[in-house]
């Protein structure tokens, strides 16, 4: 039998920190929902008690660093389970780019091995189980739209934003989420985006109040360190995006536009600029 799921991108509409916490971990609110852009993972019991990966991207590892394999761990220590799994990622999703592809593939592997193993697990088991992974698989396994707080893993649903189209540009730039985070001032931030502001926007079906809404507390560190970034949301805003934003700790930039034709558009006019481009649909 072979088991199927998608793994889906996120975007941060917004994205705050309060403050750093004891644990070391930083104190947040952030506003994500899914885009339609996935990863797709295949999952068949081989036979054996091996747990193994393959993938055609020669940018993600394949042993126990994956965050598919490590979910595929998880649950097999934690309930005893003496099946072994193989899975083939299909990615799509660019790496290390701020849209939590890898914690969306952490997700697609619980859900899926739930399914293999017959584990009888509800989606808020495996979000909890999804927490011990990384922050942000917690929400990769419910989807839709939501406030994330705490280190992120605390989730509450959120109305779906307005039916749009989002142009992500993946600039060809390592960032690493660590520097962003180590290099943010929490006490010293200005201006922080509103959690409740978002909320009511979407409540209230507004595209022009989601698009005014936005926001991301990490994008000065980020468009400062890597002034490529910078450059990109500049080109991005030029080309008559309603509402450009970096995702997470960067460097993808997105920009909502509400009609399709306008979202081509864009997309072409960045093509010149940055390789890896894409205009998809929201899916929260
Ligand atoms: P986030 O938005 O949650 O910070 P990201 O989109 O910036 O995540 P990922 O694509 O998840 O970043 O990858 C970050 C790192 O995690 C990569 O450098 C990669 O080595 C490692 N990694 C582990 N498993 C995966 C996976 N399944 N897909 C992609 N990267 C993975």
């Amino acid at each position: 039998m072979f088991i199927y799921e998608k793994a889906p991108a996120k975007i941060n509409l917004m994205l705050d920190v309060l403050h750093k916490r004891n644990d070391g971990f930083h104190e947040v609110e952030m506003v994500m929902t899914m885009v339609d852009l996935a990863d797709r993972l295949t999952l068949h019991d081989p036979g054996t008690s091996r747990i193994s990966l393959s993938s055609q991207s020669g940018y993600i590892p394949l042993d126990d660093k994956n965050l598919a394999v490590r979910a595929a761990r998880l649950l097999r220590q934690r309930f005893g389970v003496n099946r072994g799994v193989h899975m083939h990622l299909e990615k799509r999703i660019p790496v290390a780019a701020g849209l939590a592809g890898g914690s969306s593939d952490a997700a697609a592997a619980l859900r899926g091995l739930n399914r293999l193993w017959e584990l009888g697990l509800s989606t808020a088991e495996l979000e909890e189980l999804g927490a011990e992974i990384g922050s942000d698989v917690p929400f990769c396994v419910r989807g839709g739209t939501a406030l994330a707080t705490g280190r992120g893993e605390k989730l509450e649903a959120l109305a779906s934003p307005p039916r749009c189209w989002v142009v992500l540009a993946k600039p060809p730039i390592n960032v690493s989420t660590a520097d962003v985070y180590g290099n943010l001032r929490a006490a010293e931030i200005a201006v922080h985006p509103s959690a409740s502001g978002m909320r009511a926007a979407l409540e209230a079906g507004s595209f022009e109040a989601v698009c005014d809404g936005l926001g991301n507390v990490l994008e000065d560190v980020t468009l400062k360190l890597y002034p490529g970034v910078a450059r990109l949301k500049q080109v991005m805003e030029n080309l008559g995006a309603d509402g450009v934003l970096m995702s997470g700790s960067g460097p993808t930039v997105f920009g909502l536009v509400s009609k399709e034709e306008k979202a081509k558009r864009i997309c072409n006019g960045l093509r010149g600029f940055c390789e890896e481009v894409y205009a998809v649909r929201t899916l929260g």
